[in-house]
């Protein structure tokens, strides 16, 4: 114990659950990498007012949740409380969109900071993986993009989660809409700090998870009788694709994200065995976005993961990844002279390809054992003065028991047989 501890709403990845951890950020993003989505990495805090535009002035995220600071030299930044705005300054600043073909289609995955009411699934540091694709607008990006996420939770083996989907019209039909709703909120009771969201966020207010609120907003205008002739078919197109490929959806037609430059496609994650967190991941399209930062005109859509949550998911559906085991082979010298053979060994097989390890701090033989039990490996190399006074060492399968001697010059060689 130190006199320090991780700050609330924080915690530690530790072997040998990290390895899990690793493996869900890697496997998420496989199947955008399949689908020519190249990695962009952006830093981890931005001008403050980058979020503020980027997010919304009007939304938690920016009101109650980002972590701000001043510099030294005076520079208001803010820790990224999610990927998308940097990503789409990154691109901008780059002029990705101006040197290759549209879509610019980017992935990322790392670290986002939200101060938030830390409980399970809730923390103040999590991790994402996200994927934008700038500069187009077609149904099939959309559809791509749902599908890659359906395929990543799959091949997690996942099976209890749902994909909601709702579209949000564009800057024709949306503001009618917005209107019509505005209209109906008016009519509530609703209390103040609600009253003030009809102006300024009136779609958020169908989101209230307060039953008070839910039971006056049977009645409301949904969005998806509002929708214009193009923004149906869009729509249309997007379930129609998302059909073709086996991916099941639920229509949700209070799924909104309230700000003018999210249009069209909009879609949720959540998964049924996280309780109240149960959003494991969200994303649409935002057509408005670039405008908002200052760009041109880039119709783009995306979507981010919490890999943390993810992680929860498939220990609610008592999922095992099946990982390597980091170890695959464990050296135990007995003497100096056998410490410096079988230290070669181990970086011999190591070069190889093959996951080795070694008894340092000069253990014992039970001790030693014991490490390489515990290690996960599956072969021993033990080697005292005999063994290398003939020239071999003995190979154990830490599995069977079996032990067998191998010439010195043939172990990595007969490792790499028994191993591949
Ligand atoms: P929620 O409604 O649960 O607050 P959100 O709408 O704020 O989620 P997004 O901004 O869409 O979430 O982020 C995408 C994903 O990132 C979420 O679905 C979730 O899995 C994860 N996530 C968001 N906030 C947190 C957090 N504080 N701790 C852990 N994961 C988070
Ligand atoms: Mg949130």
């Amino acid at each position: 114990m130190s006199t320090f501890k991780a700050p609330k709403g924080t915690y530690d990845l530790l072997p040998p659950d990290s390895a899990n951890y690793l493996a869900v950020r890697e496997m998420i993003s496989a199947p955008l990498r399949r689908a020519g989505y190249g990695y962009i990495e952006t830093p981890g805090f931005e001008n403050v007012e980058l979020f503020a535009r980027g997010v919304g002035e009007s939304t938690d995220i920016v009101t109650k949740e980002m972590y701000t600071l001043t510099t030294k030299g005076g520079d208001e930044l803010a820790l990224r409380p999610e990927g998308t705005a940097s990503v789409l300054r990154a691109a901008l600043e780059a002029n990705l969109h101006k040197l290759g073909n549209l879509p610019v289609k980017l992935w990322y995955s790392g670290s986002y900071y939200r101060y938030e009411r830390p409980q399970k699934g809730r923390y103040r540091h999590f991790s994402q993986v996200g994927a934008e694709a700038i500069g187009a607008q077609d149904p099939a990006l959309d559809a791509e993009l749902i599908i890659l996420a359906v395929d990543a939770y799959r091949s997690l083996g996942l099976k209890n989660f749902r994909l909601l989907l709702n579209s949000l019209g564009d800057q024709e039909c949306r503001p009618v809409y917005r209107a019509a709703l505005q209209d109906f909120l008016r009519g509530l009771d609703l209390d103040d700090d609600t009253r003030k969201r009809i102006d300024i966020n009136p779609l958020r207010v169908l989101d209230d998870k307060r039953d008070s609120v839910q039971k006056q907003l049977a009645g409301a205008p949904m969005m998806r009788d509002h929708l214009c002739e193009a923004c149906k078919e869009y729509h249309d197109t997007v379930r129609e694709l998302l059909l073709a490929a086996g991916v099941e959806f639920e229509d949700d037609p209070k799924l909104v994200r309230g700000l003018d430059y999210y249009t069209r496609t909009t879609f949720e994650f959540v998964h049924d065995g996280l309780g109240s967190q149960s959003a494991v991941g969200g994303g649409g399209r935002y057509d408005g976005l670039s405008e908002m930062i200052g760009g041109p005109a880039l119709p783009s859509v995306g979507w981010a993961l919490g890999v943390d949550r993810t992680v929860l998911a498939l220990q609610a559906e008592g999922v095992e990844l099946r990982l390597p085991s980091a170890t695959q082979v464990f050296a135990v010298p007995l003497g100096d002279d056998a410490r410096r053979a079988l230290f070669g060994i181990v970086t011999g097989l190591r070069r190889a390809g093959i996951a080795a390890d070694f008894a340092f701090g000069g253990k014992g033989l039970k001790n030693a054992m014991k490490s390489a039990n515990r290690s996960g490996a599956r072969y021993a190399v033990v080697a005292g003065e005999r063994d290398l006074a003939e020239g071999s060492v003995q190979l154990k399968d830490l599995e069977t028991g079996e032990q067998q001697p191998v010439a010195l010059d043939e172990v990595v060689a007969e490792l790499s047989r028994r191993l591949a």
